[in-house]
């Protein structure tokens, strides 16, 4: 079935003519005739039809209108459009979690014997469809180190069905170089998907560096204050149109009304929060990198930052996430455990994105069941600390990673 039938007002600008922070507020807003000033939430599962005729033409696919809401909803419709709208892609699909974005992307373009050819610093559950799931149907990844392009020169001499990537990387904020990436993928014959997440569609536009599809969890920035699950794929319709579409509405990750609803309210603030959380986050990385007990910062935007350059080309900010790791001998565990029971304003947890600052040691949570050799050569030791800055005050956190250091320089 097509979407939807809610045209917005005859009168009205058109939408695609927003700019992002535009659309960020009014895109895909369908009003009812009740003219509420707020988007609506339709939370029902399914729709009634005046005749059975009517019912059979809305299955015969004839007429456009919602018949399930495992097919399309209302309210899901608005959250696609306005991200859409946001992304600047032609169309979006909202899944339940992140990772049924991920998983319905990258299954709806491989079959058995297509070949995936990916950059090793992904996150974990990526690696584990990959590797656990997609293996077992026939489907062969092979991962090259992200930000070596003569390495993915040589992988990509072979052709290949999907290129998968992040940028940057979690944790270690590699920075990888998306748009010859994107075309040596292409001269493979491959499509591009890249998982936006640290980025958010306010600071990178994968589809105009030259990738094919953008997933995201929505988890993360896009509801922004711990609340609901989510994930979305945005790309041409052509793409997702077709095979993509018919395996989200038949195996049914689809998005729950209610959660697209906070989704929706949350793209609201989308651009102000990631803007303001990225300003205190590059403040806090050069503080850091200053700090006595801190061996080293990753960051984006900071000069000393390996792709610092490239950073600054293909976006427009150096995101919401500090990692450093902390002055211990052997990447020692205790110390950075003193570190990060001593916070007292930022919380432990291993989500990231939101309003409120999380810490999170990815070596034994987010990380922990990478191979040791692995996580040593992605650059995780037990020392290292990925710092998720929210909204509050500078100064609030400044003062408690003082506080944390200082205890941290005792422990060590
Ligand atoms: C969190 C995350 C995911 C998975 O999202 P969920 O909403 O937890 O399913 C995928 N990729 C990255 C980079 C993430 O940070």
């Amino acid at each position: 079935m097509p979407e939807l039938p809610c045209p917005s007002g005859p009168d009205g600008p058109d939408p695609g003519d927003f700019r992002p922070s535009t659309a960020a507020v009014r895109g895909g807003l369908h009003r009812s005739p009740f003219q509420e000033t707020s988007e609506a939430l339709y939370l029902t599962q399914g729709f009634v039809y005046d005749t059975a005729a009517e019912a059979a033409a809305a299955f015969a696919e004839e007429i456009d209108r919602y018949t399930y809401s495992r097919y399309a909803n209302p309210t899901v419709t608005t959250f696609q459009e306005r991200l859409a709208l946001v992304e600047g892609a032609q169309e979006c699909l909202a899944t339940a979690t992140g990772m049924s974005a991920v998983f319905t992307a990258v299954a709806s373009m491989v079959r058995s014997g297509s070949r995936i050819v990916a950059a090793r610093e992904l996150f974990g559950s990526t690696l584990t469809v990959f590797d656990g799931i997609l293996a077992g149907w026939g489907v062969v990844t092979d991962y090259v180190v992200g930000t070596e392009l003569d390495q993915w020169a040589s992988a990509l001499k072979t052709p290949a069905d999907v290129v998968f990537v992040e940028s940057p990387t979690n944790p270690m904020q590699d920075v990888l170089d998306l748009p010859e990436i994107c075309r040596l993928a292409h001269g493979a014959g491959a499509l591009v998907i890249v998982d936006n997440v640290f980025a958010t569609p306010v600071l990178q536009r994968p589809l105009e560096l030259g990738a094919d599809l953008v997933v995201y969890s929505a988890t993360k920035h896009i509801d922004g204050q711990g609340r609901c699950m989510g994930g979305a794929v945005l790309g041409s319709r052509e793409l997702l149109a077709g095979r993509m579409r018919t395996m989200l509405r038949m195996t049914g990750p689809t998005l729950a009304p209610f959660n697209a609803w906070v989704l929706t309210k949350g793209l609201e603030t989308l651009p102000l929060r990631v803007r303001a959380q990225s300003a205190v986050a590059l403040e806090l990385a050069a503080w850091l990198e200053r700090q006595p007990g801190v061996a080293s910062v990753r960051y984006p935007y900071l000069p000393s930052h390996p792709q610092h350059q490239l950073a600054r080309s293909q976006m427009r900010g150096g995101g919401t996430v500090v990692t450093f790791t902390l002055d211990t001998d052997r990447g020692d565990v205790e110390p950075t455990f003193a570190f990060l029971d001593a916070l007292r304003v930022i919380d432990l947890s291993s989500n990231l994105g939101d309003t409120k600052s999380l810490a999170t040691h990815p070596a034994t949570t987010t990380h922990c069941r990478i191979e040791p050799a692995l996580r040593e050569q992605m650059g995780i030791t037990g020392a290292t600390v990925r710092l998720s800055v929210g909204l509050e005050d500078v100064e609030d956190l400044r003062e408690d990673l003082g506080s944390a250091l200082a205890r941290f320089r005792n422990a060590a």
